[in-house]
């Protein structure tokens, strides 16, 4: 089906004003590169989200989910598809006792917040992690030592039929940054979490803590997409790539951060070829050195 079908196929089941056309991906993503999506959809209720996905999955329109894109590049040429975004309805939180009901596009950080105020503990780690709580359950953000699922409970989230079903914590395969919804279609809706009775004061400190040490830590000042590589096993990707002499090398306008070397960032203008460019010769150099190869931990989105 050619972009003009199925265009015309959504504008039948999308009311025209919500639909956004060559919507510039560099204004979602915390890299700030990336081209046009074809379309960009903000999707405010569940019902909306019903809709479009029978529409989409009806025609087989290709369909990215995007949280708060802090984890993401996206292609200099864009994405010749559909980018949904989670609005108001879906970054509502309801807490009773211990447990947190949190929407998919609340941010980590504001969820850790609430968390604070209620006085439960558990969520700390996230407070400077810069997702969406979505991203997080899909990539089992960590942080600290803590790692989501150790308080995620179960997850609501909507199949490709539009159904709002519930997948409980062993159903999610949460592993290190990976998730079910690395393997199926499926939209994060809702997140139930699962804290403990805490001290609000010491919670706070201990966010305060985290946050200190990131700033002292990590490039925080240049758009960046976190760590770039997964850590892999028996070693830290930013000291191999430290190791391996590239501290501050560059390709265009993408250089691996002198502050922290895990961290590939947009120093000036780069372009997503450009930091691809990067990437492929830091894994190239890391595994002639040491015989390492780095699996990148972001997403990438759209033709290379
Ligand atoms: C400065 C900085 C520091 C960071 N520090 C950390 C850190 O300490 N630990 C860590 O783990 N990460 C870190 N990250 C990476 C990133 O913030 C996390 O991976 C975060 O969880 C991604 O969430 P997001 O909402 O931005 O997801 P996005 O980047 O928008 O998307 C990530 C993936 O999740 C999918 N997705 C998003 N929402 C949904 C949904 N509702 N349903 C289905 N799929 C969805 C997307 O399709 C995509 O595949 C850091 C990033 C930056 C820029």
């Amino acid at each position: 089906m050619s972009r003009e079908e199925w265009m015309a196929h959504l504008k039948k089941w999308v009311a025209e004003e919500k639909i956004k056309q060559n919507e510039p991906m560099s204004e979602h993503t915390s890299f700030r590169v990336g081209g046009p999506a074809a379309v960009y959809i903000k999707v405010d209720t569940k019902k909306e989200l019903k809709d479009v996905v029978a529409c989409l999955h009806s025609r087989q329109i290709p369909c990215f989910i995007l949280g708060n894109g802090s984890n993401l590049l996206v292609s200099d040429k864009g994405y010749d598809g559909v980018v949904l975004s989670l609005g108001k309805e879906f970054a509502e939180i309801e807490i009773t006792g211990q447990r947190m009901k949190v929407g998919a596009a609340m941010l980590l950080a504001k969820a850790a917040e609430a968390a604070m105020e209620a006085s439960l503990t558990g969520l700390e780690f996230v407070s400077g992690i810069p997702g969406s709580v979505g991203g997080g359950v899909v990539q089992n953000a960590g942080a600290y030592g803590g790692e989501l699922s150790q308080v995620v409970a179960g997850v609501y989230a909507m199949n490709e039929a539009g159904e709002v079903i519930f997948l409980k914590k062993e159903e999610l395969e949460l592993g290190y940054r990976s998730s079910i919804f690395k393997k199926k279609p499926y939209i994060a809706l809702e997140i139930v979490l699962e804290l403990e009775p805490g001290d609000k004061e010491e919670i706070r400190c201990q966010m305060e803590e985290y946050n200190r040490l990131r700033a002292q830590k990590q490039p925080l000042e240049y758009p960046s997409a976190g760590s770039t590589f997964k850590r892999p096993e028996g070693y830290f990707a930013g000291k191999l790539i430290m190791d391996a002499g590239l501290k501050g090398f560059s390709v265009g306008g993408a250089q691996v951060s002198e502050k922290h070397c895990g961290f590939v960032i947009n120093k000036n203008q780069a372009t997503a070829e450009d930091i691809h460019g990067l990437m492929e010769e830091i894994q190239t150099r890391v595994k002639d050195k040491f015989g390492v190869w780095l699996e990148p931990e972001i997403i990438f989105l759209g033709e290379k």
